[in-house]
């Protein structure tokens, strides 16, 4: 049976942390389905259209890749998309405190487990909202985020 990993998220903006997870889940999943939220209630930084085609370019040459848009329960999702599992990332207790009773619940709602990756240790900090942050105030972000270029032009 093929192994397919969704790996959801805002995305608002894809940071090189989001990128180590999907990198280093590559060689346990036949596909990563990268699944950006799309939520027209939520209000992003960055547009989906933006945010969709950074990632596509971060990993244009990776075909185990796919990346879509998505507005819908999580486990939903995976049935559609043919997802086995869960991919997330944990840096700290407070992901795991956040991540764990989601795990539970999508096990329980649908029986699809979660796989949880850390990421390499210097990338514990970043932080999609500090990213945010640091972008809306006039900083400089490249260093967080592959192919910078693509996210804004
Ligand atoms: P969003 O849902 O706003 O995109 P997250 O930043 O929570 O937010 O990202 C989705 C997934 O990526 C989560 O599993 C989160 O733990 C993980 N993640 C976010 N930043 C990093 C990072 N720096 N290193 C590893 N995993 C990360």
């Amino acid at each position: 049976m093929k192994r397919s990993a969704c790996f959801p998220g805002s995305f608002d903006p894809f940071t090189k942390g989001h990128e180590d997870i999907v990198r280093k889940g590559l060689p346990l999943f036949d596909e990563i389905v990268i699944a950006v939220g799309v939520n027209s209630t939520k209000s992003y930084l960055f547009d989906s259209d933006k945010r969709l085609n950074h990632i596509a370019s971060i990993f244009k040459d990776e075909p185990k890749i796919r990346v879509i848009a998505f507005n819908s329960l999580t486990v939903d999702l995976c049935k559609q998309e043919g997802c086995t599992h869960i991919l997330r990332g944990l840096r700290d207790v407070k992901d795991f405190n956040y991540e764990v009773p989601i795990a539970l619940m999508n096990r329980s709602l649908s029986e699809i487990e979660t796989v949880f990756l850390i990421p390499d240790t210097s990338l514990f900090p970043i932080n999609a909202t500090i990213i945010r942050e640091i972008y809306k105030n006039g900083g400089k972000i490249d260093k967080y985020v592959t192919n910078f270029d693509k996210l804004v032009n």
